[in-house]
């Protein structure tokens, strides 16, 4: 054996264990991800331990784009900004997924989509679970991050069934006392009345055993209430505590993630008080990237759970499965 040969053995040696110190260094500071595995078009499957999450496609919904949609950025920077996604700049799609969670012996649905009451692009939310193989029957629970018509419309169909028959419905205490306020509704704007008539159509019948949680509170075992007021005056994320990983689920902290993601500080015409939601994204972005958690939100791009990373002045988000 030649020197030089020996010396880029040992040199391949020393690499070597080098490379199993930075992999062992990065496991402690960055655990890899867990494996998502397609079920079916607009299914993923994902394990975080001991917890089993089941991203479902619920449609999506497209709107002209016109300079209301940001408040705070003019029309040519949102167009740039879609651009730079490569996504077309006359419309935006916004996209909706339910999240289906197997927590201890809960079967726990993460809103309930538009139902029978959204664009004909939307409302598929039975027909994933279908394929996922999941029975409504068999939700247990389901967990409402905000009052929004794309949120909660899904739980009651349009002969007044309830979609979910064995589920308890948990929503933010917070959202419930304003939105079932007859006061505030008869005070409200004309383009606002139909939050308030959704929610009354949707829980009238039930609001004696609706569970409203409060602020911060533990909602069910091993889910965690995270209280993201701004987008709506109760709106609410969740951490779900995986052994191996844990997931937050901020509902509609972003919009689309070309526009929110990538520019915090911008305000979708949905948010309700756009400074305090604007904090939320920050403090809940930051709070991703220091914890390390898997991220998923109702109106993210692809499987609409994956991972936050910072980019520039904002972030970036990237789905585990497209
Ligand atoms: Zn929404």
């Amino acid at each position: 054996m030649n020197a030089s040969f020996k010396t880029i053995l040992m040199t391949g040696a020393i690499l070597g264990v080098i490379g199993v110190a930075i992999s062992v260094a990065g496991c402690a500071s960055a655990p890899t991800l867990p494996t998502a595995t397609s079920v079916a078009a607009g299914v993923t499957r994902v394990d975080l331990g001991d917890v089993r999450v089941t991203t479902l496609k619920e449609g999506s919904a497209q709107r002209v784009l016109d300079a209301s949609f940001v408040k705070n950025a003019s029309l040519e920077e949102v167009r740039q900004a879609l651009a730079a996604a490569g996504l077309p700049g006359d419309r935006v799609e916004i996209p909706f997924t339910v999240f289906f969670v197997e927590i201890g012996g809960e079967r726990v649905l993460f809103d309930a989509g538009n139902g029978e009451f959204g664009a004909a692009t939307s409302g598929k939310l039975l027909e994933s679970m279908s394929k996922a193989g999941i029975d409504p029957a068999s939700v247990t629970a389901v967990v409402i991050s905000h009052f929004h018509g794309d949120h909660i419309n899904g739980l009651r169909n349009k002969a007044g069934e309830l979609v979910f028959k064995n589920a308890k419905i948990y929503v933010p205490e917070v959202e419930w006392n304003w939105w079932m306020d007859d006061a505030r509704m008869a005070a409200a704007p004309e383009a606002m009345k139909g939050t308030f008539q959704a929610a009354r159509r949707v829980f009238g019948p039930i609001a004696s055993y609706v569970v409203k949680f409060a602020p911060d509170s533990e909602v069910l075992p091993g889910i965690r209430a995270v209280a993201a007021h701004g987008h709506t005056p109760g709106h609410t994320a969740f951490l779900v505590e995986g052994k191996a990983r844990r997931l937050l689920y901020w509902g509609d902290t972003t919009n689309i993630a070309a526009l929110f993601v990538r520019h915090p500080d911008w305000a979708v015409m949905f948010d309700m008080d756009p400074e305090a939601a604007r904090q939320v994204r920050r403090r809940l972005a930051e709070r991703v990237l220091q914890e390390d958690l898997l991220l998923a939100g109702y109106h993210l791009p692809g499987a609409a759970v994956g991972t936050l990373s910072r980019r520039g002045s904002g972030y970036e988000f990237t789905p585990l499965a497209p």
